[in-house]
């Protein structure tokens, strides 16, 4: 490690040496001194961790030069000859990886996803910003039925033609679907990224392929992502690009959205998978008071997605999606795991145990493998807590949706028992709104049922307050407890108290609150 060049590569930072001190520099040295140099710089280039790497070495005949001029333009110098390299590397890996489509001449996706993962790694080395465009034929289906297969390939190949052309050497064009391409512009922010995009759109709209004495139009609709505005991980910005794409498609075709302006359920689908991937997923925690006492008994955890830049998003602004995205088991795993942790750390430190009330969705329930952890993390975490405190009723409670469980309830139950052989506890959620049924409570083993918030602010009506006296007869006979959601003011608490109700949670016993905010 003496010499400057080893030095260089070893630290991977330039070095600056003296020609004639620096006795390591022996292999170069005699030649530099005879032709007049003074100083040397090494410049290592290249990834560091792959090759192909290298070093240059500049030498100079005036003394101090590299001191008096500074680092700054030799850095810049090196950093292009590593995106050279980068570069190299990239194609002669793509070669070797059978890479292109052969209808097209394009990238395959396979490739692709490999270029994604450079230009990204690229972008954060060097802090510019890339950006990626998805663009889909429009209609093509119908130019297939009605012009042929074959037709529809020469459209394909033009339309792939017409795109390479507007693009620089250094972006990328690949095939990423049936009639899809998706294009990697790097250095490229949102304007230049539209900007192109539009110019794309209009040169495919002013192609055609000639059929007998027709000419056959087709348009795209593109859909623009950027790193790092939109988001930063590869995958997550295709994914945002196919949710533009969709609205580019629903507002008409033959047009260009970007992934900013995308408000679908696919950009709010996209961004909660990311903030799943990313742990930005938690869990806010509302209190639970005992209405006689006015003391916290319990808490409710909610999600809670927070953004790159810690905004917070509410769970009714997702949870739809989610349900209708499927992606509920997400957000339960992530919300009951993270409030498993803090049952633990409360107990351990001392803090007095409160009932756990956590969210179960249909969605959960039908992923074996995620119910399965939880109730592995469950045991493994009561096991770790006095175990005799807790007796054989643990903290947790699973909260079920009245309406999830509706008609299903023999199947709900099957998966619920194990946890309730355990000693966790289930509510049903929102009893006496939607579509209620005393079967419920007939056949799962319910311990609470949580009173329809809707029910509770209506709590001033005679009728409203007979139903809810009627429900805490039977909860009273069955040994449940009651518990009111969206109690939000003293008058009623009050008259909640008076019919009998047992808990109650909302804005007049505080708000879900993050931890630690
Ligand atoms: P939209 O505007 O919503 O994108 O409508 P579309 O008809 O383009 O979309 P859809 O996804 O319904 O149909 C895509 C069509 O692309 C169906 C499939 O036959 C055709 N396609 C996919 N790959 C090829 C190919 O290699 N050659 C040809 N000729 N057609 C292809
Ligand atoms: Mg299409
Ligand atoms: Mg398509």
């Amino acid at each position: 490690m003496q010499g400057p060049a080893r030095r260089s590569l070893a630290m991977n930072r330039p070095v600056v040496v003296r020609v004639r001190d620096d006795a390591s520099f022996a292999p170069w040295r005699e030649h530099a001194q005879q032709y007049g140099m003074r100083e040397a710089l090494t410049l290592p280039v290249g990834d560091p961790y792959h090759s192909p790497r290298g070093l240059v070495v500049i030498f100079v005949d005036v003394e101090d030069y590299f001191d008096r001029v500074g680092m700054a333009p030799f850095t810049v110098f090196s950093q292009l000859v590593t995106v050279a390299l980068e570069q190299t590397r990239l194609k002669m890996s793509l070669e070797t990886l059978a890479s292109v489509d052969p209808l097209t001449g394009a990238l395959n996706r396979r490739a692709m996803q490999e270029v994604l993962l450079t230009v990204h790694a690229y972008a954060r080395r060097s802090n510019e910003p890339f950006s990626v465009l998805l663009l889909d034929l429009d209609r093509f289906k119908m130019i297939n039925d009605n012009y042929g297969h074959d037709l529809g390939d020469t459209l394909l190949r033009d339309v792939a033609d017409v795109a390479k052309r507007t693009l620089r050497s250094s972006d990328w064009f690949c095939r990423w679907g049936g009639e899809e391409f998706l294009i990697v512009l790097p250095d490229t922010d949102q304007a230049g990224a539209l900007t192109v995009a539009e110019q794309i759109r209009q040169a495919v709209a002013d192609i055609g392929v000639a059929f007998h004495n027709q000419r056959i139009k087709t348009t795209v609709s593109i859909g623009v992502a950027c790193c790092p505005q939109d988001g930063d991980k590869p995958e997550f910005l295709a994914r945002l690009a196919d949710a533009a794409l969709y609205e580019a498609k629903k507002s008409g075709r033959n047009c260009v959205v970007s992934a900013r302006n995308a408000r679908t359920i696919y950009s709010i689908a996209a961004k909660l998978q990311e903030a799943v991937e990313s742990g930005r997923l938690h869990a806010a925690y509302q209190p639970i008071v005992q209405l006689s006492t006015g003391k916290q008994v319990a808490e409710e955890a909610l999600a809670r997605m927070l953004d790159e830049q810690g905004q917070v998003t509410v769970a009714a602004d997702f949870i739809e999606t989610a349900i209708e995205m499927q992606l509920t088991h997400l957000i339960d795993h992530a919300v009951i795991s993270q409030t498993i942790h803090r049952c633990t750390s409360n107990l351990q430190g001392g803090i007095e145990p409160l009932a756990h009330f956590v969210n179960v969705s249909a969605g959960l329930l039908s992923h074996p493998d995620l119910t399965a952890a939880l109730f592995a993390q469950a045991q493994e975490a009561c096991g770790q807590c006095a175990p005799d405190l807790l007796a054989s009723t643990k903290p947790l409670v699973l909260e079920i949706n009245e309406k999830q469980v509706f008609g299903d309830i023999e199947a709900i139950k099957m998966k619920l028992l194990p946890f309730v052989g355990f000693g966790i506890r289930l509510a049903i959620n929102g009893f006496g709104g939607g579509c209620s049924s005393f079967r419920y409570l007939a056949n799962l083993p319910i311990s609470f049922i949580k009173i329809d918030g809707e029910l509770v602010r209506r709590v001033r009506d005679k009728r409203i307050r007979s139903i809810i006296k009627r429900i805490c007869d039977i909860s009273g006979d069955l040994d449940l407890v009651t518990i009111a959601q969206f109690v939000e003011d003293t008058d009623t608490l009050d008259i909640l108290r008076e019919l009998g109700v047992d808990w109650g949670q909302g804005y007049l016993f505080g708000r879900p609150v993050l931890p630690g905010s």
